[in-house]
């Protein structure tokens, strides 16, 4: 479903990626970790394109991207996103943030997007808050406001940067359950995050990063219980 071959990213003269090969096959799990500055999010952001990479070929669905204006375009619409922030727009209600995109993009009635969104509140357990807007509602409630948006766009790939980082501990679990059920019903989804319980049931296969590489990657029981490389040891050390 993703296939990337030796990608590079530079920002001025710092070189943040330094060649990453990473193929995620369809339905897979894939959680990204690593200490902070390694380049997960620039990573994650170079497979839907938010940045370019100066090297190296992202294949989409068996498409290798073209960095044209309407392949991007195309290639957004297949690939969900979710940040730390939730960037849900403020003034739009909970449904106008799910509705939005789908509207605009997939040419859908307002009738049908809302019918569809509808599902997805119920599915992310907040259908009750369809009308609310964004400032009343709990990290935990945006973030899953997020989701929903973004899989109103269906997207075959769901890519997650740190989606629990900026909660409240006691929120959670919440947002996480949303995402394992999402990895239940055979989403292929990349996650970078901290929750390494989260990695432990919910992964496929773990990818450590540090310095702009992939140092080391296993399935959740090899990385957790035994990892190989010195700096693999040393980061999952400082979490304990
Ligand atoms: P992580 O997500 O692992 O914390 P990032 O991918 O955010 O790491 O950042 C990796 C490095 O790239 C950091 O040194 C960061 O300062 C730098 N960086 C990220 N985005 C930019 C940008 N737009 N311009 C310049 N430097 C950037
Ligand atoms: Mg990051």
């Amino acid at each position: 479903m993703i296939s990337c071959k030796n990608v590079v990213k530079t920002f001025n003269d710092l070189e943040v990626l330094k060649g990453i090969d990473l193929d995620v096959a369809a339905g897979e799990v894939v959680v990204i970790i690593g200490p902070s500055g390694s380049g997960k999010s620039t990573f994650l952001r170079c497979m839907n394109y938010l940045e370019t990479p100066n090297n190296g070929t992202i294949t989409i669905n068996g498409k290798v991207i073209e960095p044209k204006e309407a392949s991007l375009n195309q290639l957004r619409q297949e690939i969900g996103m979710v940040f730390q922030q939730f960037n849900l727009f403020p003034h739009m209600t909970v449904m106008g943030n799910v509705i939005e995109a789908p509207v605009l993009l997939k040419k859908m009635t307002k009738d049908q997007a809302k019918a569809k969104g509808m599902e997805l509140l119920q599915k992310v357990g907040l259908a009750e808050k369809a009308n609310e807007y964004p400032n009343r509602l709990s990290g935990g409630q945006k973030q899953r406001v997020a989701i929903a948006r973004a899989l109103a766009m269906e997207p075959k790939i769901m890519l997650f940067d740190e989606p629990t980082s900026a909660l409240d501990p006691e929120l959670v679990g919440e947002v996480l359950s949303v995402m394992k059920q999402l990895a239940k019903e055979g989403m292929t989804m990349v996650v970078v995050t901290h929750e390494m319980g989260f990695a432990k049931e919910v992964a496929d296969r773990v990818i450590f990063m540090d310095g702009g590489y992939i140092v080391e990657e296993g399935t959740p029981e090899e990385i957790f219980e035994r990892p190989t490389h010195e700096r693999t040891k040393e980061f999952l050390g400082h979490l304990k």
